[in-house]
Parts: structure tokens; C-alpha cells; sequence
């Protein structure tokens, strides 16, 4: 478990770029004048809040100005606590508490995950939902800094940015909440905390037990490396395990005894390494041996293999595994041992509303550009030369919308599954440099101090005022869900995953 990093404000401030002018103001011992530069500072980290003709967006606006030590201190808490997928307890409280407090009724310990939950405030249609992640990643512990150095050996760190998915979409909704009880928005705002996208997919057993089933839209956001009205698909993908079970006898004694289970794995192995030539460029492949023997002179018994098939689409999936689920049956024949496939779990890709994306671009336009302190410019590019990149800084720009990517490389998410049951609108926000290894520990870092923050509360603007207009305007909500419907044709959404709970580790 990470250390709890004290989100103190001082400690906030040195890191949106003052530091050096603080210790040159301390030296002159002008107290007075170190005031005046600590309050412009902290107008210029809320950025100038922009003005629209529209009264409830310029409301909201305000709402996470307000709310924003509460949102950067709720996101910090989460990227020290660096909590691991479905052992996310204490984040998954920070947040549900903070929402109960505000006045949202919370349900917890949804869809058998302690840490999954809802919060709603309002009553009626429309329904609209928002979601927030919070898991970490093993092993990626780092300090806010822009070198390489754990916060704690071994331990977790956020290198997908997910504390600040939270807090920033709960800050969204706290911001609808507050027009709806003042009776200037009418309907039902609902945040779903949804854990462990870093392993099973928690929004997929969410999915599964129907919690997203009357939403009239569904909003996300994701941390990167610039912003945009998300207009790219993600990749499907099934997660599963390949086990061989054979018989154990002594190698040299009496080998003819033995069936090696590892000799199956192999036969496994080069079977999906010949189909690779024979499945389209869309297509990924990858496995991790976890478990091939133990020692040289044991046949060994039983072994284990793990792995991926992605493609771009659902179908794309589905014909290649099935290829794959008859090379594990042969490998096992060929090694006269058993094999057994099995489904972990899987994404659908996501499906684009380009509808939506263009209401949440205008809104882009009305809050960014996200600017940056000398001293954020300067740690994105000390990131930027530690790893080798280009040292070109952060961008903040909002460009304009681009066209819909049907096939994209680069991973997949669960988002892809709800976007299959309601029309889902996705931003991303810049929280960290490009150039960088995602995943790793210069996201982990970014995350944990203002350049994270600003994205955070950049999400938190945009979406609010995009779901300001998607209470507000009834046509957008229907040609969302008319493009929606073209979209997915025929298709029913049923969660690729196995029957039965999901599965919980022992919790700490
Ligand atoms: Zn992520």
C-alpha cells in the first residue's frame, strides 16, 4: 500500500510553478507581497472562468471552481492510496462519501464487487450517467516528481490516471446535482463508480446485473496526452486462460510414463504463432507463459498459458478465437494431455456517437485551452528527456473534431460494453506529457501533482456543461439514441464474461 501523501495546499501551490519565486520571496521576508502572489496563483491555476450565454453552463463552470481543492484533495487521497483493481476500498469510499455528503443517495457494494456503487440525486427522465474509475496498476509506485523514484518499493501507482477519472467525473456530477436541486435542471444524475478496469472490467458486471439499462446517456472521460471529444472506436478483446494437464513421471527413470503438459503449451504456442499469418492486420495476439514446469527432471504436469485476442471488432474477435480454442484442443492432442480454455472476460469496442462527441466539442471550445506554469512546461520536458522523447511539453489545445477511427490500434476498455447499451459520450483530457510510456511511472507522477489536477478539473467543466445541454435539449438526446441505434444494428449486448460472481480477491 502506497504512503498517504499529504495534499497540503502549500505543497499544491509549489508544484503549479512558484517554488523558486517562494524561496526568493522568503529570503526578502516580505510576507505581504508573498500573500498578493499566492492569491494570483491561485486565480490563475482556477483559469479565467469563461462566461456563455447559457446561465446553467456558466453555473457549472463556477460549481467546479468551488469545489476544486475538494476534487484535487479526493484525487490525491486516491493516487497515495494506489489501490489495485477490486481492493479498491478506500478510494471507492473517499468518493462515495464525499457524493453522500453532498446529498447523493449512494448504493454500495454493487454487482458483488465491495467497491463498485452509484450515486444519484433527482428523480425522473432523463436519466443520464457518469462514470469514474479509480484502480491502480502494480508495481509503478512513484513520487510527483519528474525522475524515476517509488514512493514505495513495489508498490501500486495510478499510470492510467484513474484517481483523477474519479474525482473529476464526480465533480461533474456534483456540479448537475446542485442545478437540480435549485429546480433549473429536472430529471436524474447518476455517477457509477465503477472499479477494476484494470483487470476483469468492473463496468462490465455492472452492465451484466442491468444498472446502466435506463440511462438516456453516459458520459466518461479518460486521462492522456492531449484533448478531445473522443471520436475513435477501441479494440474488442477476450481475456482467457489456456491450462494443459498431463501426467508427472521421472524424466530420466521412466519418461514413457509421463505426458508433459508443457509439451502441449508448446504445441499451443506455435499453433497461434503460424495462425498469425492468417488472421487480418486488425488482429493482436499476445499470451504470457505462467506456468511451465518446475524443474528439468520432472515431466512436468501441469502448465499455463494466458492470453489476449483483440481486433477491432466484435466479429473479428469471435473468428479468431474460435481458430484458437481448436489449436488448444489439437495441442493437447498432439501431447496426449487434456487442455481447457477459459473465459476470464471481454470488451466490446466502443461504439462512437458522433452526435454526442459534437456536443461535448463545442463545449471543448468554450472551456480550453488548458494553459501551463514554466515550471509544469519544464517537469513534462524533464519527463519528456529522461525517456528519451522528443521534449516538446504539454498540449493543452483543443483541436477540432476529428473523423471517426472504425479501427483503431491501441487497446481496449470497458467503456466499449456500455456504449453498447446507451449512447456514451467520452472526452479526453491532457494529464500528461507526450512522449511518455503510459502506463508507467511519469503518468503516475503527472497524476499526483498540478498538471494532473488541471485535467482533472478541465473533464470536470466540459462534461458538466455537456450534460447540462443533454438535460436541457430533448432533440440531442433523441439523435444521439437514433445514431446509436443505426450504430448497433440488430445487435443485443450480452457481457463476455463467465457466469457466476466476479472475481473478488481477499480484501485487506
Ligand atoms: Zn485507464
Amino acid at each position: 500500500m502506497a504512503i498517504y501523501r499529504n495534499p497540503g495546499k502549500v505543497k499544491n501551490l509549489s508544484q503549479i510553478g512558484i517554488g523558486k519565486q517562494i524561496v526568493n520571496l522568503k529570503k526578502m521576508k516580505h510576507a505581504f507581497i508573498l500573500l498578493f502572489l499566492l492569491t494570483s496563483i491561485t486565480a490563475s491555476f482556477s483559469q479565467k472562468v469563461k462566461s456563455t450565454a447559457n446561465p446553467n453552463k456558466n453555473y457549472v463552470m463556477q460549481s467546479v471552481d468551488k469545489h476544486q481543492q475538494e476534487l484535487i484533495s479526493i484525487s490525491d487521497k486516491i493516487w497515495a492510496y494506489a489501490e489495485t483493481a477490486l481492493k479498491e476500498s478506500k478510494s471507492a469510499k473517499e468518493l462515495a462519501d464525499y457524493a453522500e455528503a453532498q446529498g447523493f443517495r449512494v448504493k454500495r457494494g454493487l454487482a458483488g464487487m465491495p467497491t463498485a456503487f452509484t450515486a444519484e440525486f433527482g428523480s425522473g427522465k432523463p436519466v443520464i450517467g457518469i462514470m469514474g474509475e479509480f484502480d491502480a496498476l502494480p508495481g509503478i509506485s512513484q513520487k510527483a516528481q519528474p525522475t524515476k523514484e517509488p514512493l514505495e518499493a513495489n508498490a501500486a501507482g495510478h499510470g492510467c490516471g484513474h484517481n483523477l477519472f474519479g474525482a473529476g467525473s464526480l465533480g461533474a456530477a456534483v456540479a448537475i446535482k446542485e442545478l437540480i436541486q435549485q429546480g433549473k435542471l429536472k430529471g436524474t444524475v447518476r455517477f457509477y463508480g465503477t472499479p477494476a478496469e484494470e483487470s476483469v472490467g468492473g463496468k462490465i458486471y455492472m452492465a451484466r446485473d442491468g444498472l446502466f439499462a435506463d440511462l438516456d446517456v453516459c458520459l466518461d472521460w479518460h486521462p492522456d496526452v492531449q484533448n478531445a471529444a473522443n471520436t475513435q472506436s477501441s479494440q474488442a478483446m477476450v481475456d482467457f486462460i489456456v491450462e494443459f494437464k498431463g501426467k508427472a513421471a521421472h524424466a530420466a527413470a521412466d519418461p514413457w510414463n509421463g505426458r508433459s503438459a508443457v509439451d502441449g503449451l508448446e504445441a499451443f504456442t506455435d499453433g497461434v504463432n503460424m495462425l498469425r499469418e492468417h488472421v487480418r492486420p486488425s488482429v493482436r495476439m499476445h499470451y504470457a507463459i505462467v506456468k511451465g514446469g518446475d524443474v528439468p527432471n520432472v515431466v512436468p504436469e501441469y502448465a499455463k498459458v494466458w492470453m489476449w485476442v483483440r481486433d477491432s471488432k466484435r466479429d473479428g474477435v469471435e473468428e479468431v478465437f474460435k481458430r484458437v480454442k481448436e489449436i488448444a484442443h489439437g495441442a493437447g492432442i498432439i501431447a496426449g494431455v487434456d487442455s481447457r480454455v477459459t473465459v476470464q472476460t471481454g470488451d466490446y469496442e466502443l461504439l462512437v456517437n458522433r452526435t454526442g462527441a459534437g456536443a461535448l466539442q463545442k463545449n471543448l471550445e468554450i472551456v480550453g485551452p488548458i494553459t501551463y506554469t514554466d515550471y509544469e512546461i519544464a517537469f513534462a520536458k524533464k519527463i519528456q528527456e529522461v525517456q528519451g522523447g522528443e521534449q516538446v511539453g504539454l498540449d493543452g489545445k483543443i483541436y477540432p473534431l476529428k473523423e471517426t477511427a472504425e479501427h483503431p490500434t491501441g487497446g481496449s476498455t470497458d467503456v466499449g460494453d456500455i456504449s453498447w447499451i446507451v449512447p456514451e459520450i467520452t472526452l479526453i483530457a491532457t494529464t500528461a506529457p507526450a512522449n511518455t510510456a503510459w502506463h508507467g511511472w511519469s503518468v503516475v507522477a503527472c497524476g499526483g501533482m498540478s498538471i494532473g489536477h488541471k485535467g482533472m478539473v478541465f473533464a470536470a467543466k466540459s462534461l458538466a456543461m455537456t450534460m447540462v445541454d443533454l438535460f436541457e435539449n430533448e432533440q440531442l438526446r433523441k439523435d444521439m439514441r437514433a445514431e446509436f441505434e443505426q450504430r448497433k444494428g440488430g445487435h443485443v449486448y450480452k457481457a463476455y464474461i463467465p457466469a457466476g460472481p466476479p472475481p473478488v480477491p481477499p480484501q485487506d
